[in-house]
């Protein structure tokens, strides 16, 4: 029988890697993982986690504003950048050391270099070569950067990360998750932020009332919207100024700014991997094509997470890592259960989506009927914000089950995740409306919904 140096080697130390490792050591595999950067990935180190600080940071701006009408003073506020950074700086350190603790814990042996594979059994790693039975390549996504004159003065979201100082006047590129949610951010700081997407709304392929919602909520919040647009140049000044061309069909735009934010998608991380030449099939934008088992098409090589370009989200790939190494390593089968998965974009106000959008509930059955609320929060009677709050449900008609469920508001990720449950269960509208409200809270309208809209396909 051949022999190899580790029974499960991944490459990639980020959530689904880290996960899949701990479980396969966990069921008695020898496991070796390779990061060549900051153990934690993308979520912990440049993604969700420093991201949610930051937009912890940046709503303070509003509701030191909204304190005045519930009796608090506030001196005039101010905001220390270099505090932010170190403070959020400390805690992704302190994430990182538990990420290689729980590795070690785990007996899952870290090879903090670069890794390769040569053939479908053997990895160079560093200076360093070592074998696997199995091998698992959950390397994750990069930003994606389009290729316009200028884009070396440019940003992506990793770069937002580790700015020395809050620039001033920002434009950020993109209209979807990260724009959104970094336009917030730098907004909430205290920027002044434009926003150039090239379709005419945010957030294409939620559902059109989250979109209008937010659109409307972004510009009374005073963001500059330059919808319809494109960057064609960026050029930078003596000064240190970039100078941005923006056009659209019928105008051409001269931006002057301090940093411009491209957030124009996410590329799975597969080249210089040798998974081609190893015999593994990628799909067309790149990503390791792989089965429900996240089998790619050579037997012995997986991959899990954002590399495989499914959902690029930290649950999904942790649920993909924990799948893979329970069939492999334990004794159950279990596929990925890809079906309804909530998620949430943290713009300011936040998103939560759980289920179909009323297009898509549309198509697949025909007939649907829409309970829709817009309201103004309690919180806002007494503050004076013109701020909105939007509840959507998509009910089939003919089962009364709750096909998606859609809102923008505040707390919208923290309501959505339990409605999330109900939505997956198969839950009908009448089981919802059976469910006694929680008064007084936006959450209540979920289960108080009345008015209803059918319409047909
Ligand atoms: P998205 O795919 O969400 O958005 C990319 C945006 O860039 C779209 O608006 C797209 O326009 C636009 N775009 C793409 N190419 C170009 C181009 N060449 N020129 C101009 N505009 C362009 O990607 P993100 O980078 O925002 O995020 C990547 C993924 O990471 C998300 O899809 C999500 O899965 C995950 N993520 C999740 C978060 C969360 O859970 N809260 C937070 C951040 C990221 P168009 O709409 O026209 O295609």
């Amino acid at each position: 029988m051949e022999t190899y140096d580790y029974d499960l080697f991944v490459i990639g130390g980020g959530s689904g890697g880290v996960r899949a490792s701990r479980v396969a050591a966990g069921l008695g595999a020898r496991v070796g993982i390779a990061e060549d950067y900051r153990v934690g990935g993308t979520c912990v180190i440049r993604g969700c986690v420093p991201k949610k600080l930051f937009v912890y940071a940046a709503h303070f701006r509003d509701d030191f504003e909204d304190a005045r009408a519930y009796g608090w003073t506030v001196d005039e506020p101010s905001f220390s950048w270099p505090t932010l950074m170190a403070n959020k700086d400390r805690e992704i350190a302190r994430l990182e050391g538990i990420y290689g603790r729980l590795l070690e814990g785990s007996k899952v042996k870290l090879h903090k270099a670069r890794a390769r594979l040569l053939d479908r059994h053997t990895i160079a790693v560093g200076t360093d070569k070592v074998t696997a039975k199995t091998i698992l390549v959950a390397t994750g996504g990069w930003p994606v950067m389009p290729a316009i004159p200028g884009i070396e003065h440019c940003i992506s979201s990793n770069e937002a990360f580790e700015l020395p100082d809050l620039p001033r006047r920002v434009l950020v590129v993109g209209g979807g998750y990260i724009a959104v949610e970094f336009a917030g951010i730098f907004r909430g700081m205290g920027s002044q932020v434009t926003i150039s997407y090239r379709g005419d709304c945010v957030l294409r392929g939620f559902d059109q009332d989250i979109r209008a919602t937010l659109q409307a909520e972004l510009a009374k919040k005073g963001f500059d919207l330059a919808m319809g647009s494109v960057v064609e140049s960026v050029v930078k000044q003596p000064n240190g100024a970039l100078s941005v061309t923006l056009c659209t069909d019928t105008a051409t735009r001269l931006l002057e700014c301090d940093a411009v934010t491209f957030a124009t998608g996410r590329a799975p991380n597969t080249a210089k991997l040798g998974l081609r030449e190893a015999g593994v099939e990628l799909t067309q934008d790149g990503a390791v094509r792989v089965n429900e088992f996240s089998r790619s098409s050579v037997e012995n090589i997986f991959a899990v997470g954002d590399v495989t370009n499914r959902y690029a989200l930290t649950p999904v790939a942790i649920r993909e890592g924990q799948a893979f190494a329970t069939t492999e390593f334990g004794s159950t089968r279990i596929p990925v259960d890809h079906a309804t998965i909530a998620s949430a974009v943290f713009s300011q106000p936040p998103v939560g989506t759980v289920g179909l959008t009323e297009e898509a509930a549309l198509k697949r059955h025909g007939t649907v009927d829409i309970y829709k609320t817009d309201f103004k929060a309690l919180k806002h009677t007494l503050s004076g914000r013109d701020e909105r709050t939007m509840m959507k449900l998509i009910v089939d008609t003919k089962s009364g089950r709750v096909l998606g469920a859609h809102m923008v508001g505040a707390d919208a990720p923290e309501v959505i995740q339990g409605i999330g449950i109900a939505v997956k269960a198969g839950l009908t509208k009448a089981q919802f409306d059976a469910t006694c409200a929680i008064h007084p809270t936006a959450a209540e309208e979920f289960v108080t919904l009345k008015e209803k809209r059918t319409v047909a396909a």
